[in-house]
């Protein structure tokens, strides 16, 4: 795990205050499917109080032609009030928990996010299909891709669990297995993501978290100005909830 101090102090943050730290580790730009540049993603940030974010655009093996600038970019923001870290978002591609990343962009990284997008073998649009599978097979593929993942040391953090599960399959947080993923996370020293785009239940993940011990990542997963820290303004943090 990189940069485990800063997980540290922001899951500290989050058991005292019962809510996402001032940070936002989820965000994309133009470089892929993001509206927005680097710079405007940034300003939006400073104005809304982050102190700490984490441009994870999506890249693929192949994606070196580009990335070297994209990190460059990243690295000439300024300190102050708001510090960039470079990171990417990879998929995951198999049950081995390999993922789809090349060495020389890792090594550019101050944190991998790595999520499960698709199930092994699966290629182009696949969000509005169901590629011939049940929930509950969605939930197990899912479930098994992301234990993999966890084994593998390139990966910091696990983004947006369940994520398929819940958006492209329809289904509920499958909360014992949700269990099980943030024990292998604790057991391997990596962090679970809470993500607004994906996590319905924000309070009910990060209580599970705390629970737990495990380190925790929070992510707008924003792709324009108006997403960044969504997390944060999530209603779930105005409610008292009991799911005792
Ligand atoms: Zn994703
Ligand atoms: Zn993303």
């Amino acid at each position: 795990m990189r940069q485990a101090e800063i997980f540290s102090e922001i899951t500290d943050f989050a058991r005292q205050n019962q809510r996402p730290a001032n940070v936002d580790f989820h965000m994309h730009t133009s470089y892929t499917d993001g509206a927005d540049s680097i710079a405007g993603m940034y300003g939006k940030s400073c104005e809304v109080g982050l102190e700490t974010i984490l441009f994870s655009e999506h890249a693929r093996y192949t994606s070196t032609d580009w990335f070297e600038t994209f990190a460059s970019e990243v690295r000439a923001l300024p300190k102050e009030p708001c510090r960039a870290l470079v990171g990417v978002e990879v998929k995951v591609e198999n049950f081995d928990g390999s993922l789809d990343l090349h060495p020389e962009i890792m090594s550019q990284c101050d944190l991998v996010i790595a999520s499960v997008h698709r199930f092994p073998g699966e290629e182009g649009q696949i969000m509005k299909t169901n590629g011939g599978f049940s929930l509950a097979e969605a939930e197990d593929l899912e479930f098994k891709l992301a234990m993999g993942a966890l084994d593998n040391p390139e990966l910091d953090i696990l983004g947006h669990p369940f994520g398929m599960t819940v958006r492209r399959f329809g289904g509920g947080l499958p909360w014992s297995k949700m269990q099980l993923l943030i024990g292998k996370a604790k057991e391997t020293g990596k962090a679970i993501e809470i993500n607004a785009r994906y996590h319905d239940e924000p309070k009910r993940l990060l209580k599970e978290c705390l629970d737990a011990g495990v380190l925790i990542s929070f992510g707008s997963n924003a792709h324009k100005l108006d997403e960044v820290a969504a997390l944060h303004r999530h209603s779930d943090w105005n409610v008292a909830q009991d799911h005792a």
